[in-house]
């Protein structure tokens, strides 16, 4: 069993605060939904637990199974058993997508994995995700389309095994056979080994899909609202407008 507790959080990005005293409980098991409107700093909060050195903890805690996540470099913070997909996935020409994989994976193992087997379940993987086998060999990334940039991200998600994921708008870019065919590796791999996730979607499409045991709200840096799917149904019938009325927020 996996943890991820997220105490009074505040991070600002080139001197602008954007979170501003934020919690959030995760645990394997559970599939949460974090929703909010645009530059309200969901993305801002996944990058901080991740660790991109732009994003500056000014005050809280992040805690992993009880060590502190603040206190890790990024690479600590991936073998500790985090993992981002991310919202716009960089280009690295230069790099093969297969051997970034093998470098991350092995970054997380005592021994190195050996070749055959990261061979086999990369293809495996790659199969799963229904794209192009040649994409294990192109540079990564470059010249993706978007939908590929968002499969891949899943790719390295099912070969690094976290226990807790989060993934930052995976779905948009993607059309109605890939989101059915990413929303189905990452519920395969959520029932077959311990995994918590948090899923940043603007659609309720995509999370009828997932199923998510918890929703929240990120509204000025701050979790504002909790709930379950009931809630992420309301918000795509009615949008934000009413929270904001009812809790007397001003922006
Ligand atoms: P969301 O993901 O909820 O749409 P973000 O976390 O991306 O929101 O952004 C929250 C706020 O932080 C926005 O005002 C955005 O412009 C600002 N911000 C986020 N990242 C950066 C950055 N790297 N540089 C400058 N401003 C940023
Ligand atoms: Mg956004
Ligand atoms: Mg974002």
């Amino acid at each position: 069993m996996s943890e991820l507790l997220i105490h009074n959080l505040h991070v600002d990005v080139d001197g602008k605060e954007i979170l501003k005293g934020l919690n959030l409980h995760v645990k394997s098991g559970e599939i949460h939904a974090l929703m909010g409107p645009n530059g309200n700093g969901k993305s801002t909060l996944l990058a901080a637990v991740m660790g991109h050195p732009r994003y500056h903890v000014s005050e809280g805690e992040i805690l992993l199974d009880g060590n502190n996540v603040l206190d890790m470099d990024v690479d600590e913070r991936s073998r500790a058993g985090l993992f981002l997909g991310m919202q716009y996935p960089a280009e690295v020409p230069g790099v093969t997508n297969s051997d970034f994989l093998r470098a991350a994976m092995n970054a997380r193992e005592e021994r190195p994995v050996s070749l055959y087997k990261f061979i086999k379940e990369m293809e495996k993987t790659i199969g799963d995700l229904q794209m192009k086998p040649d994409l294990a060999h192109r540079f990564l990334n470059e010249g993706f389309s978007g939908g590929e940039k968002k499969r891949n991200e899943i790719v390295q998600m099912k070969m690094l095994h976290p226990s807790i994921a989060m993934l930052d708008e995976i779905d948009s870019g993607l059309d109605v056979d890939a989101l059915k065919v990413v929303a189905d590796a990452i519920v395969d791999m959520y029932q077959k080994e311990e995994l918590g996730l948090i899923i940043v979607s603007h659609y309720e499409r995509f999370y009828q899909l997932l199923n998510p045991t918890h929703a929240h709200v990120l509204i000025d840096g701050k979790i504002v609202m909790e709930g379950d799917h009931e809630l992420v149904s309301r918000i795509d019938e009615q949008g934000y407008d009413w929270i904001i009325e009812e809790l007397g927020i001003t922006l």
